[in-house]
């Protein structure tokens, strides 16, 4: 996909209070986009969490909660907060414009509205968004392996430690270092040792296989599963699994002391997010255990009492 190609076919939601308004709106837009429409606020909000439209077409005017009202609850919730709003109102005078922009909208389209003025403006919108969705992706994801990067993940820590600890779940980390890469490196070659860490991102992903699961990597030849919703104990299962992935693999390892194909060890932990502790506290229990891991001999986890 080119940049050029970024404003085509969206998804748009158009709120107004009057169907001929929506009608004229959807006539500019089917041609090049899915075209969804609310007639009052509470419908449009709900329409926006649940279909995630890429733009929304908002009517200032509304009887109940009117255009301003409903761009501040858009705001306030994360699904929402980040889906553009384009004003398309009657009222065109240059404090109505400064007010719409001031509440947050990404344009300003006076009624009664040209069909190709808002094909454009839809197309600028659209094209702005999608730029920033891609940076944001790029922004998030390790450019080796694919999988998230350590921002990410600690972004997704800080929201899993929130969402669990108000309902009272637990939150498990599985931290894996692969064993030996130095050797590795030092055996095969950088080159080849990038292409290992891909696959090894490959056996986590299939190791960790829940939706809500995060495999990311955390640094130089160390990846971290985080595991919202399990315990220490139902991340030894994932472990176990990322073991015998490994072995099964068999990636040759002719230097390694441990064994004759690459292997990692890892360090589990799991906690239910409480008053007296923070997202720090699950990476440094499961870096100790980790350690331990080295410690023992390698090629295995450890999580501590009652979970090993
Ligand atoms: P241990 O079993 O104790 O973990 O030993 P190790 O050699 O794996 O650990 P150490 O921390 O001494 O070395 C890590 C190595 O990982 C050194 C570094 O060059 C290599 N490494 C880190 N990031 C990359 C990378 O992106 N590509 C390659 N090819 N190697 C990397
Ligand atoms: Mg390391
Ligand atoms: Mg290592």
């Amino acid at each position: 996909m080119s940049w050029s190609d970024l404003a085509l076919n969206g998804r748009i939601l158009v709120v107004d209070d009057a169907m001929e308004n929506i009608r004229i709106l959807h006539a500019a837009l089917q041609d090049e986009h899915e075209v969804l429409f609310a007639l009052d606020g509470p419908r449009a909000l709900e329409i926006a969490r649940t279909q995630h439209p890429d733009l929304i077409l908002l009517d200032a005017v509304m009887p109940g909660m009117d255009g301003y009202a409903l761009i501040k609850e858009l705001q306030t919730a994360s699904e929402t907060a980040d889906i553009p709003v384009i004003f398309v109102t009657a009222l065109s005078s240059p404090e109505d414009e400064t007010r719409a922009l001031g509440a947050g909208a990404a344009d300003f389209i006076s009624k009664p509205v040209n069909a190709a003025v808002v094909r454009a403006r839809v197309r600028t919108q659209l094209t702005v968004k999608r730029q920033r969705d891609a940076l944001r992706a790029l922004v998030l994801t390790d450019a080796l392996t694919g999988v998230a990067n350590r921002r990410a993940f600690d972004e997704r820590l800080m929201a899993e430690w929130r969402r669990c600890g108000r309902s009272g779940l637990p939150v498990a980390l599985l931290l894996v270092d692969v064993d030996h890469f130095k050797l590795y490196n030092d055996f095969y070659g950088h080159p080849a040792g990038d292409n290992t860490l891909i696959q090894v991102a490959s056996a986590l992903r299939r190791a960790a296989g829940r939706t809500q699961d995060l495999v990311a990597r955390y640094g130089g030849e160390e990846f971290a599963i985080l595991l919202p919703q399990l315990d220490a104990r139902g991340a030894v299962g994932v472990a176990r699994r990322l073991i015998l992935e490994l072995e099964r693999m068999a990636i040759p390892h002719a230097a390694s002391p441990t064994a004759p194909y690459l292997t990692a060890s890892m360090g589990i932990s799991g906690m239910i997010p409480g008053e007296h502790t923070i997202p720090a506290d699950l990476v440094q229990v499961a870096d100790a255990r980790l350690y331990q891991a080295k410690a023992d001999g390698r090629n295995r986890y450890r999580a501590g009492a009652g979970a090993d």
